[in-house]
């Protein structure tokens, strides 16, 4: 039992187990692929694993950058690493630069306002980390286009240097497509905006990125979901190590005819006699609605006693039915635990049994599971 678990553990129906070993184990090793300083991104409360835990253990282990992408996620982590870097991605909104400085935190500029807005900041004197210039190479979503010939960049020099910038970035929009041509114009793009500030850190690669052939890692490497065990490489087996494990509890079993309504507005009908048992989480607890399983579209699954069962009907806010009459009775009982993520279930099944990617699935999970650490 550590600090961060919840107190409920051995009696909450659904479980969910982290392991902050096999976490720390990930960033290493994505560290010592890239040949470089692994940072680690712990937004959205470390992709829904805990910003504290996630950020106490990295630390522990020597991370020494991190990435959120609300300031009040950076507050948060400064209060469990009180020396790191921590980069804000989402930056400066207007007239933020104080709460910046408050907690030692680090914007990720993003515009020439945002620039502007910081240098004028620094030059009031505040004492501040260095800022992050983030450049867009492909989204157009956050950081400045530096546009033909680096004209724009030559444009900001002023600023930039007034800002005190210390650490360049660029996204990558496909790098889990080690096939799309996107990815050598980014690490192209990258490469001339890197030249471009000589003697000033760069980082381009996230997970993903880590495993494309011909892109340098510079100075600093941003991953994020390969942290958590998501796969990098999908389509290849993965090379990260599992951190967690979803596990709920049977409530309830029942023997039904062929031919029965089940669930919600009855949108799945028994095939053949089937044995359906009701486990104990929904929706509520961040599993997609859309894993619902019905008479016209597949959903997600759940393992009991080692056998992969289909869920059956809607998936209900605190409930779902799943199918396990292929499963071994004597394994499959009123309070038997089943695996909603954890196995064969990862989290690329799991994303892609609702419709979904691992990412939101990640992100998406729920407050009210017990939550056991390991490894800390
Ligand atoms: C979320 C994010 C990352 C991490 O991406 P992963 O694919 O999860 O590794 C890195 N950089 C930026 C700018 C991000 O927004």
């Amino acid at each position: 039992m550590t600090i961060f678990d919840t107190p409920d553990a051995e009696t909450c129906g659904t479980i969910l187990t982290i392991d902050l070993g096999a976490l720390v184990a990930n960033w290493r090793s994505l560290g010592e692929r890239a040949g470089t300083e692994a940072s680690a991104v712990v937004k959205a409360n470390a992709y829904g694993l805990g910003l504290e835990p996630a950020v106490t253990a990295l630390a522990a282990a020597g991370c020494e950058s991190f990435f959120v992408a609300h300031l009040s996620e950076g507050v948060r982590a400064r209060a469990v690493a009180p020396r790191a870097a921590i980069y804000v991605l989402n930056g400066l909104l207007p007239g933020s630069a104080g709460r910046y400085a408050e907690h030692d935190l680090s914007p990720v500029l993003g515009s020439s306002e945002e620039l502007q807005e910081w240098a004028a900041f620094r030059a009031s004197g505040a004492a501040v980390r260095p800022a992050a210039l983030h450049l867009d190479t492909a989204m157009n979503r956050l950081g400045i286009w530096p546009g033909e010939g680096m004209s724009l960049m030559r444009a900001l020099k002023a600023d930039i240097d007034a800002a005190g910038i210390g650490l360049v970035m660029s996204h990558f929009a496909s790098s889990e497509d080690e096939n799309d041509p996107a990815n050598a114009r980014q690490i192209a793009a990258f490469s001339e905006i890197a030249a471009a500030f000589p003697g000033i850190p760069a980082s381009l690669k996230n997970s993903s990125g880590h495993f494309l052939k011909d892109c340098p890692s510079y100075q600093l490497t941003r991953p994020g979901y390969a942290l958590y065990g998501g796969n990098p490489t999908p389509g290849l087996a993965n090379p990260m190590r599992p951190v967690i494990a979803l596990t709920s509890r049977i409530l309830q079993l029942r023997d039904v005819e062929a031919g029965m309504q089940v669930g919600y507005n009855g949108r799945w009908t028994t095939k053949r006699k089937s044995r359906l048992a009701t486990i104990c989480l929904g929706y509520a607890d961040g599993y997609p609605r859309n894993a619902s399983w019905t008479d016209t579209s597949t959903g997600g699954s759940a393992i009991a006693g080692g056998v992969v069962c289909p869920f059956v009907g809607t998936v209900s806010m605190d409930l779902i039915i799943v199918d396990v009459t292929e499963a071994p009775a004597a394994q499959a009982k009123r309070g038997d635990p089943v695996t909603l993520i954890g196995g064969p279930l990862d989290l690329e099944t799991v994303g892609a049994g609702a419709k979904t990617i691992g990412y939101e699935i990640l992100t998406s999970l729920g407050r009210r599971h017990a939550r056991r650490y390991l490894g800390l």
